[in-house]
């Protein structure tokens, strides 16, 4: 299963992809975290996407597809995958069509209106040792500000701050939702309500994708 994950930042995606991911044993595949990865690595590639990741912009596409095309030769996405924040534009989707073998089975969009994002995002915290992802209201950690998996002190995004997100917005709607109606075109675009409890949205997921 060749899956891609599209939807507006703060709408589940990495929530969701977490629990699709154990579903279907495909690996998740996250640019955002490849590159919070490299920056906290401070490698070169890292330094170089922080940059435009701090001020809310997208990654050149030059190198935000050379990485993913790199990952999808790796051995654990012979039989499927699961993409989360790539393709972000029509030039990263049409590469990806382009990779040999990779052709994308579903394109699920999770929907969330723009007026809910803000809340999502503001109250994201993440932990910073295994990555995974809280909200201080709609998914709180058992002890306040304490990983549940292994007990690291969450923190909050540099990118969650409520100017770079309404920047990512922007981003958003003018770079990445157009992928909607490309993947509608080719026949593999599948939606769900984002609103609903994060247990109720992948209940759906599974029935979408069967
Ligand atoms: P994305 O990966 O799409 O940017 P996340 O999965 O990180 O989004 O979710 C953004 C924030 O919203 C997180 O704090 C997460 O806990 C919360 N969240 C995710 N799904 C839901 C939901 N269905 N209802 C309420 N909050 C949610
Ligand atoms: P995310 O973790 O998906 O919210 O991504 C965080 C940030 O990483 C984005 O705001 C971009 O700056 C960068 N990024 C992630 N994926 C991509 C992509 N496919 N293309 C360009 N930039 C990306």
């Amino acid at each position: 299963m060749k899956i891609v994950l599209l939807g507006p930042p703060g709408a589940g995606k990495g929530t969701q992809a977490e629990q699709i991911s154990k579903s279907y044993s495909i690996p998740h595949i996250s640019t955002g975290d490849i590159f919070r990865k490299n920056i906290s690595e401070r490698t070169e590639l890292g330094i170089e996407a922080k940059g435009y990741m701090d001020k809310g912009l997208l990654v050149p596409d030059e190198l935000t597809i050379e990485i993913v095309k790199n990952r999808l030769v790796e051995d654990d996405c012979k039989n499927g995958f699961l993409l989360d924040g790539f393709p972000r534009t029509v030039k990263q989707a049409e590469a990806l069509d382009s990779f040999q073998g990779k052709k994308i089975d579903i394109a699920l969009l999770i929907e969330v209106p723009r007026e809910s994002i803000l809340d999502r995002m503001t109250g994201r915290r993440v932990c910073p040792a295994c990555g995974t992802t809280y909200h201080i209201k709609f998914n709180p950690p058992k002890i306040e500000n304490k990983c549940d998996k292994c007990s690291t002190a969450l923190i909050q995004r540099k990118d969650d701050v409520e100017e770079t997100v309404k920047a990512r917005l922007d981003v958003y709607y003018e770079q990445t939702e157009p992928l909607a109606k490309y993947y509608k075109s080719s026949g593999v675009l599948r939606t769900v309500d984002g609103t609903k409890d994060i247990d109720i949205v992948f209940k759906e997921i599974i029935s979408v994708l069967g």
